[in-house]
């Protein structure tokens, strides 16, 4: 593993990874078995059955772990995989605090699955650390945060839910999708776990699921380890490959979402048929000084918007009037996406749900991709004018 101390594209680049003993292979081989070959009965060389680790797994596992400044690192099949793993380390009768305008993923997983084994968990909006606080008693083992939020792009203060968290002896988890390992570093800033969706920009090309953990805390690995070969939602090796064929331009990936979103916020604000842009690099964005302190080299690449138009037809006729942008779920590829929250990400929350979290239906959501960004407003400007 190389120096910690080296900057962030190098560690993108680098970290983890070290050319094949064997052959000296520079990337590293996909090592599609199952099991490894062992001298004597209990003598390996570290690898022994694929579910507990595989060395392609462990490149990968190394290499996100460094781009957070952690020690530990875990690959799963996907970022729900992940997250079900975090859920584990709770009991019956424990209690989770978490945003409320959540992935809806980890909502369904929460309220539909962990609910029903005696897990209670409570959505508060995480700009009030004073509701927070009076959600805290003895049955209270954790603090759930995603920031930006999805998809009001929201911002919570990550140190002080950390301070929050700790005051009363809980952990703080923070899933770090949104914000990529190159915008934001949780576990700098006081969190215990960061959660990623590899699937979205650290895999970046929209072809790959995979989900990640990353900690500093040797025995909070230790149990997430035990769950990971216990449950066995890991990685595949061909999987933990692409993510890390992904990592590798991480860094001028973001760049440049950074960069065009930045010109579409602006864009979409100054034109008429729109009615709000929520993107946390605006000045008067809510969150924008909390976003500017944590969100180290830009504010990501994701906006929403509301258009000046609420039936649901007509935001239908400007959405397929888009060339360039793709309707689809998920964001953090390389091309750009547009989605309508209300029928898809969030269409399992009720309307009420939904309403309450400002999830309405002129609302879209888009994961500005880094195509050239001339292309993108030309192609946004003739769907606009269906409004
Ligand atoms: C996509 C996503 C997830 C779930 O990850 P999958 O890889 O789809 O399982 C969790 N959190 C956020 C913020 C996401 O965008």
């Amino acid at each position: 593993m190389p120096n910690q101390n080296f900057k962030f594209a190098t560690k993108a680049i680098h970290a983890g990874c070290q050319p094949d003993e064997l052959t000296g292979a520079v990337m590293p081989p996909i090592y599609q078995t199952s099991t490894f070959a062992q001298e004597e009965p209990g003598v390996h060389k570290g690898y022994e059955y694929a579910r507990a680790s595989n060395p392609t797994r462990s490149v990968l596992e190394d290499n996100i772990a460094a781009l957070e400044n952690a020690q530990y690192g875990l690959a799963f099949a996907s970022g729900m995989a992940a997250i079900d793993c975090v859920m584990k380390l709770l009991k019956p009768g424990d209690e989770v605090i978490s945003t409320n305008d959540l992935y809806g993923g980890s909502y369904r997983l929460f309220t539909k699955v962990y609910a029903t084994y005696g897990i209670k968990f409570h959505f508060a909006c995480m700009q009030d650390f004073d509701a927070i606080d009076d959600l805290i008693n003895d049955k209270t083992k954790m603090i759930w945060v995603e920031t930006p939020t999805n998809p009001m792009l929201n911002i919570i203060d990550i140190e002080l839910a950390a301070m929050m968290a700790h005051k009363n002896d809980l952990l703080l988890v923070v899933d770090n999708t949104f914000a990529s390992p190159y915008l934001q570093n949780p576990i700098d800033l006081g969190a215990d776990i960061v959660m990623h969706s590899a699937t979205k920009y650290l895999g970046g090309h929209s072809d790959v699921m995979l989900g990640a953990l990353v900690t500093d805390d040797e025995e909070i690995a230790q149990q997430l380890y035990f769950h990971q070969n216990a449950s066995g939602a890991i990685a595949a090796p061909n999987d933990a490959w692409l993510v890390l064929r992904g990592i590798k331009t991480l860094h001028l990936r973001m760049q440049r979402h950074c960069e065009n979103a930045l010109e579409i916020a602006h864009f979409l604000r100054g034109h008429s048929a729109v009615e709000k842009v929520y993107w946390p690099g605006f000045e008067d964005h809510p969150n924008h000084e909390v976003a500017a302190k944590q969100m180290l080299r830009g504010f990501g690449g994701m906006i929403s918007f509301t258009l000046k138009l609420d039936e649901y037809e007509a935001i239908k006729k400007v959405l397929k009037a888009l060339d360039v942008f793709s309707i689809a779920e998920s964001l953090g590829g390389v091309e750009s996406l547009i989605g309508h929250p209300a029928s898809m990400s969030h269409a399992a929350l009720t309307k009420e749900e939904r309403l309450a979290n400002g999830i309405s239906d002129a609302l879209l959501r888009m994961s500005v991709g880094i195509e050239d960004v001339q292309d993108l407003k030309a192609d946004l400007e003739n769907a606009l004018s269906l409004v």
